[in-house]
């Protein structure tokens, strides 16, 4: 008869036995080595820690309407939402429906974006993107990854964050640079391909978590784990996180 199965450093880490903090830490800047059951776990230990330290976590950008969400998330590539927020006010009082977007003269919406970087870019996606909603779908963003991604210049991480904001659609996992970043350190993933992460992070968190989950890493990647200086010694995670590729 087998004897009762030795709990992994992972599990043991999890309930706050401090013996395998220590050997964790031992592996710094390496992923533990788990099974997919202890990484789920593991997961779920993390977010519910980040639920605490960020209860009221929700996206930072301004919009009412699904448009005006698309609008600005497609506007917040390579741009601040405090920018994308100081822009869109005017924006949305000018361009109220899809067709606004679509039949925008030539220069006139780039000057309007302006602010936002990449403007030429964005304002063709904008258009393109306007003009499929305004006639493939009657003027309404659609409430399907695939509509979404069917529209010019919409990708997952745009089509996660209307589905999840908008819609209240948990399909996928947001992945921005914040939430890439974290997975790695935390050793959820290793992937740095923002699809690839997102597989990874949809396996460990179901369906109806995961823009809430997303949300509260983005919150946690600004405030506490940056990009250049995580803050770990402050950090509720760390008992629970490898710190892979940190120094
Ligand atoms: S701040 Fe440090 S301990 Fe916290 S999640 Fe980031 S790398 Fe891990």
């Amino acid at each position: 008869m087998a004897g009762p199965r030795t709990a992994s450093l992972v599990e043991l880490e999890c309930r706050g036995v401090t013996g395998p903090v220590r050997m964790l830490r031992r592996r710094k800047g390496r992923s533990p080595r788990e099974s997919l059951a202890e990484k789920r776990r593991r997961a779920r230990k993390i977010l519910r820690r980040l639920a605490a330290a960020y209860p009221d976590a929700k996206t930072a950008l301004n919009f009412s309407s699904p448009l005006e969400l698309l609008v600005a998330t497609i506007l917040s590539a390579q741009c601040t939402d405090t920018r994308v927020n100081q822009v869109t006010p005017a924006l949305f009082r000018k361009y109220r429906t899809a067709a606004d977007y679509a039949r925008a003269a030539p220069g006139v919406l780039e000057r309007d974006i302006r602010s936002t970087g990449f403007f030429n870019a964005k304002a063709k996606s904008l258009r393109r993107a306007g003009a499929a909603i305004a006639t493939e779908h009657g003027g309404r963003v659609p409430d399907t990854m695939e509509a979404l991604l069917a529209l010019p210049g919409v990708g997952r991480k745009t089509a996660n964050v209307v589905l999840g904001n908008a819609f209240g659609k948990d399909e996928g996992f947001v992945v921005d640079t914040h939430v890439g970043r974290l997975a790695r350190r935390m050793g959820l993933s290793r992937e740095t391909d923002p699809e690839k992460v997102e597989r990874d992070l949809n396996e460990l968190v179901p369906r109806g978590q995961r823009a809430m989950a997303a949300h509260r890493f983005i919150f946690h990647g600004r405030q506490v784990c940056h990009a250049r200086r995580p803050l770990c010694e402050k950090c509720p995670v760390l008992p629970l996180c490898p710190r892979v590729g940190v120094a």
